[in-house]
């Protein structure tokens, strides 16, 4: 198996890095937390004129790959630390300047500064926000605490219902939610599930072969996420009507059934979106800042580069052509259509860079069997199925 067609996919998604810095100090926080540190070199928030280059540069970068539509996320650190005020200045910075391409606007936020102001102003916008929320407070704030340890988990609350109530809901992007082995999976799923949220996207901690995960370290054949992750899949898979979609199932099923665009932790799909910092650096995968200092650096800025310079950048290229970058292990192994080789930063060791499979390889291949395992079973009960069971 083989790339086939080595043209490079446009970005359609732009992560703006508007805020540098968060009032939460999440202890497995991928910005503050890890390897990289270069958050300190970066102003506290995006100018207004680095916000009209970064425009001009979408502009740009759609007409060139003919695009209608793109979108920008609001991101950080903590998005709406900013204030209305000046995210409406930023947003009307970047909408003035693209006057050729239809801006889909999108946010991750901690949930601590959405107020009824914030959603006034996303109707406005039309900006649908995602909320990071890992379960009750007991578990939530097992790792999310402010700086001085306070919770702010009442806030995060106060977030929830405001964008489940019936003006907030068309602009929930949904729950993003780490897995915490020392949660409950059936209490946390039915707690998040109760916030009514479109989405849950429950996301494997950052780590990797050289900072094993928690439960990995010195145990890489345990499977401890899939199982935990497992005991969800069976309530919602038999859930009927099914209300909540969770992104990590339904991709693995979607996969299976042939589709070939999944979410960018899974499947061999080029990487179709970009990372621009808070002083219009451009980088790419922001995640891989747990792996080493400056991993994500392309040594580019939008005031000197423009995005299809980004594109054809080495390692753009590499997460391009996704199956050249695969270990042997991975390119041979029977699940690969589906895995991917796993999230790229989970891949990483000093010893041999991104030419691993995952450090969470059991889980994925033991999540995977067991889906897809229940998928055709079922598909293979369907009246005219050739496989079909008697
Ligand atoms: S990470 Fe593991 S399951 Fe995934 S493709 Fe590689 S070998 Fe297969």
């Amino acid at each position: 198996m083989a790339d086939t067609d080595l043209r490079p996919e446009p970005f359609v998604s732009f992560v703006c890095k508007v805020a540098s810095r968060c009032n939460l100090n999440c202890d497995y926080c991928y910005v503050y937390q890890h390897a990289d540190q270069s958050w300190r070199q970066q102003p506290l928030r995006m100018s207004t004129s680095t916000a009209a280059q970064l425009g001009r540069r979408i502009n740009e970068h759609a007409v060139a790959h003919r695009l209608d539509q793109v979108d920008v996320i609001l991101h950080g650190g903590e998005p709406l630390l900013l204030g209305v005020r000046y995210l409406r200045k930023l947003c009307e910075a970047v909408a003035d300047n693209t006057p050729d391409v239809a801006i889909r606007w999108n946010g991750q936020t901690n949930g601590t500064a959405y107020t009824d102001e914030v959603l006034a102003f996303c109707r406005e916008w039309d900006i649908s926000f995602g909320l990071s929320i890992d379960g009750p407070r007991a578990d939530n704030d097992r790792h999310r605490l402010d700086h001085s340890g306070r919770s702010l988990f009442d806030e995060v609350e106060r977030a929830a219902a405001l964008l489940g109530s019936a003006e907030g809901r068309p602009l929930w992007g949904g729950v993003l939610a780490v897995v915490d082995l020392a949660a409950d999976p059936v209490a946390t799923y039915s707690y998040l599930r109760s916030l009514h949220p479109p989405s849950i996207d429950f996301l494997l901690p950052l780590g990797h072969h050289d900072a094993p995960p928690p439960g990995k370290k010195g145990a890489p054949d345990g499977t401890p996420y899939a199982d935990w992750l497992l005991r969800i899949f069976d309530l919602w898979y038999h859930e009927r009507p099914q209300p909540i979609r969770i992104r990590r199932f339904r991709d693995i099923i979607a996969l299976y059934l042939g589709a070939t665009h999944s979410s960018e932790e899974w499947g061999l799909q080029p990487v179709d979106f970009i990372v621009v910092e808070a002083n219009g650096e451009i980088q790419a995968v922001d995640t891989l800042k747990v792996t080493y200092p400056g991993a994500c650096d392309l040594g580019m800025n939008i005031f000197e580069e423009s995005f299809d310079q980004a594109l054809r950048s080495a390692p753009v290229q590499s997460r391009q052509h996704s199956w050249q970058t695969l270990s042997d292990t991975c390119q041979s192994c029977d699940l690969v259509r589906i895995c991917g080789g796993g999230y790229f930063p989970h891949r990483y060791s000093q010893e041999n860079g991104f030419r691993n499979p995952s450090v969470y390889c059991a889980d994925l291949k033991k999540l995977i069997r067991t889906v897809t395992g229940r998928v055709g079973h079922d598909l293979r009960k369907l009246p005219g199925h050739p496989g079909r069971d008697t």
